[in-house]
């Protein structure tokens, strides 16, 4: 189907405002104009206002690309936050059709009840369907569940054009693989169909493991990838010689028909919420206490303290967790990034590399061991199992990543940068790849040297042919594909 939709000379005008917009990160941002749409026919009477006005529109969720995903200098934000309803749910299927700003969190505490779950979710619940789709997402289960636009069914795509277009495997196929992960380049999705997966408990039973270097952990993860759901791993980037890369590692699996005496309890919205205080400190201030160790000598205690307390957590054995709780772990004490500091191009960014299974170990090593000799440790490390998709600029590949975030201060920006640099040429020799939702370091030319020749050929054309007059544009596009403001 083809649904021509024209807004020209329509009375749809969109909310706007003017705020400062930035990376999830906090290192990147701008000052600008936002659109916020609350319908298909306000999204196009964005177009038209960015036309007239002669300026571009950056596609924006909620915000969560650690980088400059959605950060648009010069032009306009277009917001799809207040396009947020659920249009239906089948909880026969499991199949939910949704408006581009529904968030995940929106999608799981509907679905839930009726014993489902969205099948890829990320570390966090906030990020919007429209977001995840146009990032193509992966969670702790890539390996096995694929990205999310494996999930995905179909959707509308807002063209610059004035045209709504309904793609599917079947329909307009070629848009369909390229418009998910094409980080909003194409179109803007104005109504997602996609499938969750079927639940029979709202718990999933967690073992933890402890793997005394990289070596070890990605020998637990090939041991047990056929059987289990889930596999995570935090790494210690702090840890040297025979303990480099040594993590904690959770592998969880989802429960049978019958191993949970109480689902109607467990599908329970109540069940899932996250404890409210942490060791009897409101969560909402629990940042305030992370920013006294935010520092390299406090983060090494952090990280070196979870590796021991990690050890209790091995002997407690197999335990029952909420989804929540185990999917969304980096909701737990909100706001955590403002421990990094909130002003003057502060922040944190993530560089997430992917490595195929031949050449990972050694290069992961390399560039651990380039970490430390450089001084700029990683606070965080999250090492993740990958498989490939059919989407064109995917970042997945059969095998590896490791997300690894850094503080950025005004003083350490220009070295982190490089260093980073140093980071993605070790990456790109091994033949890995990078995530726009997590960047903020790539240079002109790396895109290219990632991505398979004649995917991003087709891609280039069809933003040529649906977008002639380059009307979207974010400051990662213009930065990763070395493209001029305004086209
Ligand atoms: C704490 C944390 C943990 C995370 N964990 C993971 C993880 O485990 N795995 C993972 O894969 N990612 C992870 N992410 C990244 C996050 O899932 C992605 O950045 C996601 O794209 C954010 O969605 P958003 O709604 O915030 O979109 P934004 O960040 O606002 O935008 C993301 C992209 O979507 C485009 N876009 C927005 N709306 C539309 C639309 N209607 N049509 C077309 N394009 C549009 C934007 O232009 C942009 O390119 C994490 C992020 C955070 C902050």
């Amino acid at each position: 189907m083809e649904a021509a939709a024209s807004a020209r000379g329509g009375a749809a005008r969109p909310r706007a405002s003017f705020e400062y917009v930035e990376g999830w990160g906090m290192a990147v941002g701008a000052h600008g104009r936002v659109l916020r749409p609350r319908s298909v026919e306000e999204v196009l009477a964005c177009y038209e206002i960015a036309r007239a006005e002669g300026t571009t529109l950056g596609l924006r969720g909620k915000g969560c690309s650690y980088g400059d995903a959605s950060v648009n200098l010069g032009g306009h934000a277009l917001d799809f936050t207040a396009m947020n309803r659920i249009l239906s749910f089948d909880p026969a299927t499991g199949i939910a059709v949704v408006e581009p700003g529904v968030t995940i969190e929106d999608l799981w505490q509907r679905t839930l009840p009726a014993g489902w779950w969205p099948a890829v979710v990320p570390g966090t619940a906030f990020p919007t369907i429209a977001g995840v789709a146009a990032m193509n997402i992966h969670g702790k289960n890539n390996f096995r569940a694929g990205t999310v636009g494996d999930w995905i069914v179909e959707f509308d795509l807002a063209l610059p054009g004035g045209e709504v277009r309904r793609c599917s495997r079947e329909e307009n196929a070629d848009l369909f693989h390229a418009a998910i992960g094409g980080f909003g380049m194409l179109g803007a999705f104005t109504r997602i169909v996609l499938r969750t997966k079927r639940v029979h408990s709202g718990d999933v039973e967690v073992t933890a493991a402890r793997a005394r270097n990289l070596r070890e952990v990605m020998d637990f993860f090939e041991a047990r990838k056929a059987e289990a759901d889930y596999l995570v791993a935090w790494i210690d980037c702090f840890a040297a010689g025979d303990g480099l890369g040594r993590g904690q590692i959770h592998e969880a699996r989802h429960l049978r028909p019958g191993e949970d005496p109480d689902p109607a309890r467990t599908l329970s919205v109540a069940h899932q919420h996250l404890p409210t205080a942490i060791l009897g400190v409101p969560k909402s201030e629990a940042w305030r206490a992370l920013r006294l160790l935010n520092n390299d000598r406090g983060m090494r205690l952090l990280n070196a303290m979870k590796w021991r307390a990690g050890r209790l957590e091995v002997m407690k054995g197999p335990f029952r967790q909420a989804h929540a709780a185990f999917a969304f772990l980096l909701d737990y004490v909100p706001n955590w990034k403002w421990a990094y500091g909130r002003t003057g191009r502060r922040g944190l960014i993530q560089h997430q590399l992917f490595l195929p299974v031949a050449t990972a170990h050694d290069a992961y090593v390399e560039i651990l061991r380039r970490n430390q000799r450089s001084g700029f440790v990683p606070y965080l490390g999250v090492f993740k199992r990958h498989r490939p998709d059919p989407f064109w600029l995917t970042h997945a590949l059969d095998g590896w990543s490791l997300a690894l975030d850094f503080k950025v201060t005004p003083e350490n920006r220009a070295g982190l940068w490089e260093h980073c640099a140093a980071l993605t040429e070790i990456a790109l020799e091994a033949g890995g790849k990078f995530y726009f939702a997590k960047d903020l370091v790539l240079r002109p030319g790396d895109a290219r040297r990632m991505l398979p020749a004649d995917k991003l050929a087709a891609f280039e054309e069809l933003k040529r042919r649906l977008d002639p007059e380059m009307l979207l544009q974010t400051d990662l596009y213009r930065r990763v594909f070395g493209v001029q403001s305004g086209g």
